[in-house]
């Protein structure tokens, strides 16, 4: 279990996003608190939004999808991307792997972490920038 943010607040908010050069909207503000006040986690648009329409702040999925883009630009979020059309944004940006539950659409960090060996080699003038490895699960069929 990650430890809360129980101190991120609004002004917290202001400051990340002023830090990473944006400007810090009502909008945002809200969003980045809904966010980043969990702790580590991996959320959907969809989820966002419900969790903003929870505390009254409606916002359309177009402007959720947009904001967390612009928070992965910015390098506040990272996208985990699983399938084509489903994305999934984690506030933790450090280099990590993550399951994925097919049957109830989860993302969960994988424990203790793992290594990748035997990367390929890359063409000509290109370097890696990232590994992200995302191991798919579903219940054992007996
Ligand atoms: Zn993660």
């Amino acid at each position: 279990m990650k430890p809360l943010m129980p101190s991120f607040d609004r002004r917290s908010a202001r400051d990340m996003l002023v830090d990473a050069g944006l400007r810090p909207t009502r909008q945002r503000l809200s969003l980045a608190e809904l966010l980043f006040a969990k702790g580590d986690r991996h959320v959907s648009a969809e989820l966002l939004q419900q969790e903003a329409e929870k505390v009254n702040v409606s916002v359309s999925l177009a402007t959720i999808y947009n904001t967390l883009h612009q928070f992965t630009q910015a390098g506040l979020l990272r996208e985990v991307a699983v399938e084509g059309n489903k994305a999934y944004f984690d506030t933790n940006t450090s280099d990590h792997h993550h399951f994925f539950f097919e049957e109830d659409n989860r993302v969960v960090d994988i424990p203790g972490g793992m290594s990748v060996d035997a990367l390929p080699e890359v063409p000509e003038g290109m370097e890696i920038t990232r590994v992200d490895v995302v191991v798919r699960l579903r219940r054992k069929k007996n």
